[in-house]
């Protein structure tokens, strides 16, 4: 799914399920109708921010640079970075900085018993790039969210079998070579696997010979140190960042902000909403809605942090998992930004209602069986907050609510 701002411009011709060349493409084209290219620094890494401003209240030691907004001080923000093409360093101050890495780099790992010595090969699906290299082995796919799920359909093709293990399965079952498992426990001495679920069942599995960890990623900041002067927490299989309000801002310092922290989400309009929010604030835009005192933004984060976030409450790790609950944190976030009316309302319906639509297509597939949604072909409908399915392969009794 595509910014609002600018459309995908699909002929209704191929499937909806684009390649990454076609994605590569759609942000190449707007970046051109912008004109942004003139705005970015390529080869640039940035290895420095640091907060222009004391957060106790104590800046007398410091050179503070800052604005009042709605007579809150919003500091200025330094950053260093190294020009890569010309081998500078650089630094300059900003009023505002957005943080937009990413979080599809660093391989999160759990922490699984006797894993070190299992005696075949163990990747993290970061490294996963041909199924190929998995013909005729046995393989065990570790997490079944959008990777492991993904993988195994993949590798199922050539491989001799692949458990697909994960802790919200309670049983074992076969599709095909595909064999669904309930969580990984442990590893034993001699490599075979333990999977039980949450009931006291166990299995044991002895034949696997090679291990795909797709237990996700973590948040990675390294460019904010002891020396940036900013309280952030990031701690690595934690998979939260805090203190943040709305997943969006620094809490005590929302002139920095963090742009796509959210998963399992649709990640180009969600964004795009973000960024509005965000630019929002920082231009006092009409019609935005000021984002309350820092003791309500830091009280506020510390509840999201503590509670696992707002879609699963009870699971840390959960914390920026938005699902289904994504639809109203855009039309919040569209509300703090001064973006929402009828026409907002309008994309964000019909996105959900496509969404929802390309879930249960998905949900009712095996593992292991092709992927026919991928044929589907939507054509929007925005003004009626629905769509239309001009062509589809998936037997409509296999429609499959998540
Ligand atoms: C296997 C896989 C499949 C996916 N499939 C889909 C899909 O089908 N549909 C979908 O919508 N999404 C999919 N996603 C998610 C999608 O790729 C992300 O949501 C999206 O790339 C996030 O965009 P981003 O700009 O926030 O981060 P990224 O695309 O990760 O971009 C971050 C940028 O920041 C730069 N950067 C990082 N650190 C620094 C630094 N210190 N200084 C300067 N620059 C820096 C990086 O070089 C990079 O260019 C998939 C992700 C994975 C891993």
């Amino acid at each position: 799914m595509a910014f609002r701002e600018f459309a995908w411009g699909g002929d209704g011709e191929g499937s909806s399920y684009v390649t990454h060349g076609e994605v590569q493409q759609y942000l190449e084209d707007y970046a051109n109708e912008f004109h942004l290219t003139d705005n970015i620094r390529f080869g640039c890494l940035v290895n420095n921010l640091k907060v222009l401003s004391d957060y106790d209240g104590d800046c007398r030691a410091m050179k503070v640079e800052k604005d009042e907004i709605d007579g809150e001080p919003w500091p200025k923000i330094s950053l260093e970075w190294t020009d890569r093409t010309t081998n500078q360093s650089c630094q300059q101050t900003f009023d505002g900085v957005s943080i937009c890495n990413g979080h599809y780099a660093l391989p999160s790992r759990p922490p699984l018993l006797g894993l070190e010595g299992f005696p075949g090969r163990v990747i993290h699906a970061v490294e996963y790039d041909d199924p190929n290299d998995f013909a005729g082995r046995t393989v065990l796919c570790v997490g079944a969210r959008a990777s492991g799920g993904d993988i195994a359909r993949e590798v199922g093709s050539v491989a001799n079998r692949v458990y697909l293990s994960d802790s919200t399965c309670d049983r074992r079952e076969e599709f095909g070579n595909v064999i669904r498992m309930p969580r990984t426990r442990s590893i034993g001495s001699n490599g075979e696997v333990h999977f039980s679920n949450g009931n006291g069942d166990e299995w044991t599995a002895d034949d696997v010979d090679v291990i795909i960890l797709c237990s996700g990623y973590d948040y990675s900041f390294p460019f904010i140190t002891e020396g940036s002067n900013l309280e952030l927490k990031s701690i690595p299989s934690e998979r939260r960042v805090r203190p943040l309000y709305e997943q969006l801002w620094h809490a005590r310092h929302p002139s920095l902000s963090f742009i796509g922290l959210p998963h399992s989400v649709v990640p180009f309009p969600l964004f795009e909403i973000q960024s509005d929010a965000v630019v929002s604030q920082w231009t006092s835009k009409a019609g935005s809605i000021p984002l309350p005192p820092p003791s309500e933004r830091m009280a506020a984060a510390e509840r999201d942090a503590t509670a696992g976030g707002p879609a699963l409450p009870g699971r840390v790790l959960d914390t920026h998992y938005l699902g289904s609950f994504q639809w109203d944190y855009c039309r919040k976030l569209a509300r703090i930004g001064g973006t929402y009316d009828d026409s907002m309302e309008n994309f964000i319906a019909t996105n959900e209602a496509m969404y929802d639509r390309s879930q249960m297509e998905r949900t009712g597939m095996a593992p292991g069986e092709r992927d026919l949604y991928r044929e589907t072909r939507f054509r929007r409908l925005d003004e009626q907050r629905s769509f239309e399915i001009l062509y589809s392969e998936i037997d409509p009794s296999k429609l499959t609510l998540p």
